[in-house]
């Protein structure tokens, strides 16, 4: 299979090979033609896969293939959660579409609005956003979305997890009831079936796991430790073995800093990425974390979501998650575009349950290691981290064992309780991405 015999054009099929690929990744062989055809496509597809050459590309071929409007309406909406990945998406545009006259732009929140404004005013044909900023700037009359023509709706189920489904739904009223919608998905939860079912029009399903699943291509193992000792040991781990490209997760935006801050004491470049960082810190960090100047980039979950950071030769769990599919979405982070990667995760006694949870997701046992001076703790509590303890939540399907019977006056220990911290949690993230 070729991009050539996709049916792509001449300018598309130059700039493809300026970007060096040479076939279409299994999403985008699959999702190119029946968007070309004008259908409405629904994909499973996460990051890694190639999923948003596999929607740009046929976009940029639709748009250019009609007349450009004179006063450059939007014709095409791409609306992603988080602003490092509207900031993506937006560069792969621009690289696509280096040999077409059409124009695209990006609007997210955390910066002014002013210059984002300035631009659309002068007219964009594709206009990648998150929520947040398209109904501010829509709200104040600064863009109009009565001529679009396309709409994707990218990572749909971290859209649903971020609390954005009020959001899609008020932007949906803003578009014309005929256009083509194309929605992207990891994960396929009933809730996201109910939310395609309101955008999508007779859909043609595509789906695409990513080249390297988590069985096969990624090495994974882990470091069973005790709490107290996990700095340490990633900082051995690190310097030891001279990494130089590690992204690094932990559980809270504190967890981060805190890392962060030992690191740098030790000598390591380290920076981090989440939710509290302004935009300028996270496009730095990112930017420094590319070009090779930070060699370790700690994140929380919401923060990398998107992230597209070729070729990562080691991901870290340095608290492993306790939504299994997060172990998932991690972990794609390595071994991207069909490089190996490593990924290690470090397990205190009190995340065994998660582990457990993760194993059960995956379908296999992940091997352990144990360092010398790392064992962990034999008299150790193997009881799971209370939803208190600023857990985010615990695993989507399975209720960890010892949840029962917590005190009352613990508002997270029932599943209402639990939604709603959650949700708090969820809309402090989303408040700081869109
Ligand atoms: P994505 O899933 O869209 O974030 O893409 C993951 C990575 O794969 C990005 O670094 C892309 O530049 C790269 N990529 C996308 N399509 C291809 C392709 N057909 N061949 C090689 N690399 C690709």
């Amino acid at each position: 299979m070729s991009f050539q015999s996709l049916g792509l054009s001449e300018a598309l099929l130059k700039a493809i090979s300026k970007k060096g690929y040479t076939t279409p990744s299994p999403i985008q062989a699959k999702a190119i033609p029946p968007v070309l055809e004008g259908h409405d496509v629904l994909a499973s597809a996460q990051t890694g896969t190639g999923k948003t050459a596999g929607f740009t590309l046929p976009l940029l071929h639709i748009l250019s293939e009609n007349p450009k409007q004179k006063f450059r309406p939007i014709r095409a909406l791409i609306l992603t959660p988080t602003r490092e990945l509207a900031a993506q998406v937006y560069a792969n545009v621009k690289e696509y579409s280096e040999f077409l006259n059409l124009r695209s732009a990006v609007i997210f929140g955390g910066v002014n609005q002013k210059p984002q404004a300035a631009t659309i005013r002068q007219g964009v044909d594709v206009l990648v956003a998150t929520p947040g900023r398209l109904i501010d700037l829509e709200s104040q009359g600064l863009l109009s979305l009565k001529r679009v023509e396309i709409f994707v709706l990218d990572e749909a189920d971290r859209m649903l997890d971020m609390g954005f489904l009020r959001d899609i739904e008020r932007v949906m009223k803003l578009m014309p009831d005929k256009r083509q919608n194309l929605m992207f998905s990891a994960t396929f939860s009933k809730d996201i079936k109910k939310l395609a079912q309101g955008i999508l029009n007779r859909p043609v399903q595509v789906e695409a796991t990513p080249e390297n699943s988590t069985v096969d291509a990624i090495k994974q193992k882990i470091y069973r430790v005790a709490k107290a000792k996990k700095t340490d040991l990633i900082i051995k781990l690190i310097t030891d073995g001279n990494w130089k490209q590690v992204l690094v997760f932990t559980r809270t935006k504190h967890g981060a800093n805190k890392l962060v801050k030992k690191m740098i004491s030790d000598g390591i470049k380290a920076a981090a990425i989440h939710g509290n960082k302004s935009q300028g810190a996270r496009t730095k960090a990112l930017a420094g974390f590319k070009s090779g100047s930070i060699s370790v980039l700690v994140a929380t979950d919401i923060a990398a979501r998107g992230l597209d950071i070729p070729l990562l030769p080691h991901v870290i769990n340095y608290e492993i998650p306790n939504i299994s599919e997060d172990y998932v979405h991690r972990i794609g982070r390595t071994g991207r575009a069909g490089a190996n990667g490593e990924a290690i995760s470090l397990v205190s006694a009190d995340e065994t349950t998660f582990l457990r949870d993760i194993q059960k997701l995956i379908g296999m046992k992940l091997p352990v290691e144990i360092l010398e001076g790392f064992e962990p703790d034999p008299n150790a509590s193997t009881a799971p981290i209370k939803p208190g303890q600023n857990r985010r939540n615990q695993s989507r399907n399975n209720k960890p064992k010892g949840e029962k019977n917590k005190s009352k006056s613990n508002t997270t220990s029932n599943s209402g309780g639990r939604n709603r911290s959650r949700n708090r949690n969820r809309s402090n993230d989303r408040r700081s991405n869109s």
